[in-house]
């Protein structure tokens, strides 16, 4: 059976795409350095006798089985906290894992899968984002190390089509959320679902009038799949995220309406760069793929709040 390799899939969204392809019945190769996936996000899977897990950092050379028929190239830390605590390495991650990868996919005729970002957008003046939109980053900014390593990834994966012939798909994939982050992922969803569980006050960056849409895992990893399967012609880039759009004000709103409690809202500065507005136009998702979410906000944040309420009973983490 040929091999289906997801570098990154022992993070939040690898380890829920690596549980779709294992239940389709297809043989899964994970390969993550756990800088912020854990070994509990696959435990379940690691005596599957079609999933096998290495520990491999992707900037390091690697050589993947020759059965391979497709990669999905998720390895990339993707809260701002993480991929800011060593941004050279984030660089590094986007740039030469993808130089690896791809290389890889070339030398065994393999198909791959980008995980690439709403982060391409910036601090967007174009509202809501087409894939047509080109963007406006900051290239000096503490996001830069995220935002243009993935934008040079972008730039690798599609110089390989064109010179090398190699079979590529590029999602940009916007704020998505759900089972399995880590509790001090840093990420406005998990932060404030554990806040509001824990009783602490939910933190506010800025007046929390900036925007994001919010996209439900298990929707998004629909989208993979169905990306992946997609005809050789379409290669993308293509966003990927639910269009609803919420302040983070009323994100808060919601998960207290959810959890209940007491929380107070605790207002902290707005971090540099800190995009203004996000939404996404999947009008070319919804053309191309017949994709479009299914899993409202109010929905998903319920079935989030159920994870973390049971992961802070477990003691290691409360
Ligand atoms: P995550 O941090 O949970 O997962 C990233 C995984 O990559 C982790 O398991 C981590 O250990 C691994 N990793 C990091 N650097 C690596 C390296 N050098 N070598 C091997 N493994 C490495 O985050 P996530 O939300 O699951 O994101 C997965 C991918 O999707 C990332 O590439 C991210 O940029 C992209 N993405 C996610 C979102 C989102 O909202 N969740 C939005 C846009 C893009
Ligand atoms: N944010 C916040 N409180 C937090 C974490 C984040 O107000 O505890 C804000 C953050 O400033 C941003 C939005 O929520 O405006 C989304 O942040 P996140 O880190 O989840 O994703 P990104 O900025 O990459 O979209």
């Amino acid at each position: 059976m040929k091999k289906i390799v997801i570098t990154g899939g022992a993070g939040f969204l690898g380890s829920h795409l690596c549980d779709r392809l294992i239940e389709a019945g297809r043989a899964v190769l994970c390969l993550d350095n756990l800088f912020t996936g854990r070994r509990e996000n696959i435990a379940h899977l690691l005596d599957h006798p079609r999933f096998e897990f290495r520990e491999h950092d992707v900037v390091r050379p690697l050589a993947l089985p020759p059965d391979t028929a497709e990669i999905y190239n998720l390895a990339c830390p993707a809260s701002p906290v993480y991929y800011q605590a060593d941004p050279i390495h984030t660089m590094q991650t986007s740039v030469q894992g993808a130089l690896n990868l791809l290389a890889e996919a070339e030398r065994l005729g393999a198909k791959i899968f980008q995980a690439s970002t709403s982060e391409i957008y910036g601090d967007p003046d174009v509202h809501p984002q087409p894939e047509s939109y080109r963007g406006s980053v900051n290239p000096i900014g503490p996001r830069a190390c995220y935002d243009e390593g993935k934008r040079c990834a972008e730039t690798l994966f599609f110089d390989y089509r064109r010179g090398r012939g190699v079979a590529i798909k590029v999602a940009r994939i916007f704020n998505t959320y759900g089972p399995r982050m880590h509790p001090q992922d840093g990420r406005v969803v998990s932060n404030f679902i554990v806040q509001a569980l824990k009783g602490q006050p939910l933190t506010i960056y800025g007046d929390g009038r900036q925007t994001r849409s919010f996209c439900y895992c298990d929707d998004l990893v629909a989208g993979f799949l169905l990306l992946m399967d997609s005809p050789d012609t379409f290669s993308g880039p293509v966003n990927l995220g639910n269009p609803g759009e919420f302040t983070v004000l009323e994100l808060a709103q919601k998960v207290l309406e959810i959890v209940g409690g007491r929380s107070a809202l605790e207002f902290r500065p707005l971090p540099q760069d800190d995009p203004r507005q996000r939404r996404p136009d999947i009008s070319l998702a919804g053309r191309e793929l017949g994709w479009r979410p299914a899993v409202d906000l109010a929905e998903g944040l319920e079935r989030t709040v159920a994870y973390f309420d049971d992961l802070l009973r477990r003691e290691e983490y409360s």
